[in-house]
């Protein structure tokens, strides 16, 4: 049938998760890097807005500097 294929078609279709846009092979699976560094910060957000006892340990800034590196990278 070619509606199905049609359908298939579009639902296939990967999106940026930032902004739905069509993401790109070198920053997926974001569209650009400003969206991958959008989706970083959202991220680190919700780290740090996780309730956390206070004995709870910190996390490393060295660590989110390394994350960050990486997925600029597109590595993560
Ligand atoms: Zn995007």
């Amino acid at each position: 049938m070619e509606v199905s294929a049609k359908v298939n078609e579009t639902k296939r279709e990967p999106a940026c998760p930032t902004c739905r846009a069509p993401r790109s092979p070198r920053f997926r699976p974001f569209c650009s890097a400003r969206c991958a560094d959008v989706d970083l910060q959202r991220w680190l957000q919700n780290r740090y807005a996780i309730p956390v006892g206070e004995d709870e340990e910190r996390p490393d800034p060295t660590e989110i500097a390394e994350v960050a590196r990486q997925r600029s990278q597109g590595l993560l």
